[in-house]
């Protein structure tokens, strides 16, 4: 009996005498794998060899599935044979991001007069009076950011980038950070500084505030609109109806791959749409 290096079954062989032992230690073995004789030997006899996208028992071949976007950091996941078997399941490309995905709401204390958030953009937030509480998807809420700023920006000689998306993140929530650190920042001193306030620390917890913002531009441009945060957390009616492109000098990024292994400073260029009647977005 013989193993299959194909099929990785074994069977047995009546037409050709055996031309190596199974039980040959596993050096030698290696030895054997990389000889020229070794594809005569290992295939099964009449079999036609495997295709690359063929499904089998165990599901479909790697080869056969196409690389998608993780629904937090927007960039490629490559397919694995681990995840052959339900890659249809497939959404987030590792712990980081399952543990940093959107959906999940900050809260902070608030007092009967303070609204959520400062500006439009408190569509992200909500406030419960009963408890005294803030909430807000901090995703969701860069999200609208990065939309703002691709459309505040319409239209002028140089396009905003992710970076101005940064500052209007810190001027949204500037009225409910604490007095010393809306001094400090002026300094160029808020990384450096520690600061209590909920909404401050998850807008400046990992993956950190900058590549935050990136993500949510890639999500933006390479999700359906009905994965995005902001969709299902606030809709959109209310603001002109349009998307977001990313620039890089004068290339667009538009496929997945652009967009997953961009570098440097990304711009940002907004794209009127008409939309459609009765849409929720
Ligand atoms: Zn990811």
């Amino acid at each position: 009996m013989r193993a299959c290096l194909v099929r990785q079954h074994f069977f047995t062989c009546v037409s050709r005498p055996p031309l190596f032992a199974l039980q040959r230690p596993r050096s030698a073995r290696a030895s054997w794998v990389k000889s020229p004789r070794a594809p005569q030997v290992s295939l099964c006899a009449g079999m036609p060899r495997a295709s690359s996208s063929s499904a089998t028992a165990e599901g479909p071949s790697v080869a056969s599935l196409s690389p998608k976007p993780c629904h937090t950091c927007g960039r490629v996941i490559t397919p694995r044979a681990k995840w052959a078997k339900n890659w249809s399941e497939i959404k987030l490309c590792s712990d980081g991001c399952r543990s940093q995905r959107p959906g999940r709401r900050t809260r902070w204390s608030c007092g009967p007069e303070e609204p959520p958030l400062a500006t439009a953009l408190a569509r992200s937030s909500e406030r419960n009076e009963e408890a005294e509480t803030c909430s807000t998807d901090v995703e969701c809420w860069t999200e609208l950011a990065v939309l703002a700023v691709a459309h505040d920006g319409n239209g002028v000689k140089v396009a905003p980038t992710c970076e101005d998306v940064e500052r209007r993140l810190l001027e949204e929530g500037r009225p409910h950070w604490p007095a010393e650190t809306q001094a400090s920042e002026g300094d160029g001193g808020e990384k450096d500084q520690p600061n209590g306030h909920p909404l401050y620390t998850a807008l400046h917890s990992a993956p950190g505030l900058r590549e935050r913002v990136r993500r949510a531009a890639r999500r933006l441009v390479i999700l359906a609109p009905e994965l995005c945060a902001h969709t299902a957390a606030a809709p959109f009616d209310s603001a002109p109806a349009g998307r977001v492109e990313l620039v890089q000098g004068s290339k667009t990024l538009q496929t997945l791959d652009d967009v997953s292994f961009a570098k440097g400073p990304i711009g940002l260029r907004w794209v009127a749409e008409s939309r459609p009647k009765n849409a929720s977005r």
